[in-house]
């Protein structure tokens, strides 16, 4: 009996599935596979995470809905703008993309030509070369017909139509507001109601519940990794481990329609 339990022991401790139980338990409300990113979705670029000079996304489209500007769009972030475009036509708000991508060089240039147009001082419109959202080619400026008219932008369009409905909705695709109003002190931008940037539906959601801005969905999830790793964990094993979970069919539902699976 004894050799026995000693064979099974040994048994489970080359077995991965065993091995698996040894990590801790992940209890973050993210799945980790979320926070590899590897699709760069919550990729944050700002003065301290400065992008790359050659940073350049791969999957870029060009803008077929309304625009003023002919910017491209990475594929995902234009797959949920054009749905979203369309719920909110078919609420009465009429939406205009004015500027999307934008490569290092280009902010360069515009950074510089703001500096010194304002003599010389960073007034917080205008990202550092590296830090704009738009270089990740998921960030997305959407107006309404009468701000695409004006030659400036400032927080008095949160008060239209279309920025509410945007605040209200822009989530269910997977974009967050990236300027929030009350968060000024920790983005170091001027609130920009206009300004949308897609992260994917489960953390858009997530964000929003918690009413983070991307600098604090960084910090919580980064620091949770950390303490995960701290407590003996393993990130990387974790997702390799996840990614070979497959169903196991177990049974099927009173019609025999529906499949009854357990992951193991
Ligand atoms: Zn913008």
């Amino acid at each position: 009996m004894k050799r026995l339990l000693i064979i099974f022991l040994a048994v489970c401790l080359m077995c991965p599935v065993f091995a698996m139980a040894e990590q801790p338990e992940w209890t973050y409300p993210l799945a980790p596979e979320l926070l590899k990113d590897v699709q760069g979705f919550i990729v944050l670029a700002n003065r301290e995470n400065l992008l790359d000079e050659n940073f350049a996304p791969q999957d870029l489209v060009d803008v077929k809905i309304r625009h003023v500007v002919d910017d491209p769009v990475r594929k995902p972030a234009y797959e949920a703008l054009e749905k979203m475009f369309a719920d909110a036509e078919e609420a009465g708000c009429k939406l205009y993309v004015k500027s999307a991508y934008r490569s290092y060089q280009t902010q360069e240039t515009m950074y510089f030509n703001r500096l010194e147009k304002n003599n010389g001082k960073d007034d917080g419109w205008v990202s550092y070369p590296g830090a704009s959202d738009h270089q990740t080619g998921l960030g997305v400026d959407v107006l309404n017909y009468e701000w695409t008219k004006k030659d400036g932008m400032n927080e008095k369009f949160a008060y239209e139509a279309e920025a509410k409905w945007m605040a209200e909705h822009c989530w269910e695709y997977g974009f967050v507001i990236r300027y929030m109003e009350d968060k000024e002190e920790i983005t170091k931008i001027n609130y920009e109601p206009w300004h949308l940037r897609y992260v994917g539906k489960e953390v858009a959601a997530y964000m929003r519940e918690k009413n983070y801005c991307l600098e604090e969905f960084t910090e919580e999830w980064q620091q949770y990794v950390a303490d995960y790793e701290a407590d003996g964990g393993n990130f990387e094993q974790l997702i390799k481990d996840r990614a070979q979970l497959v169903p196991t069919v177990i049974g099927y539902s009173e019609d025999g329609e529906e499949e009854i699976s357990i992951f193991h």
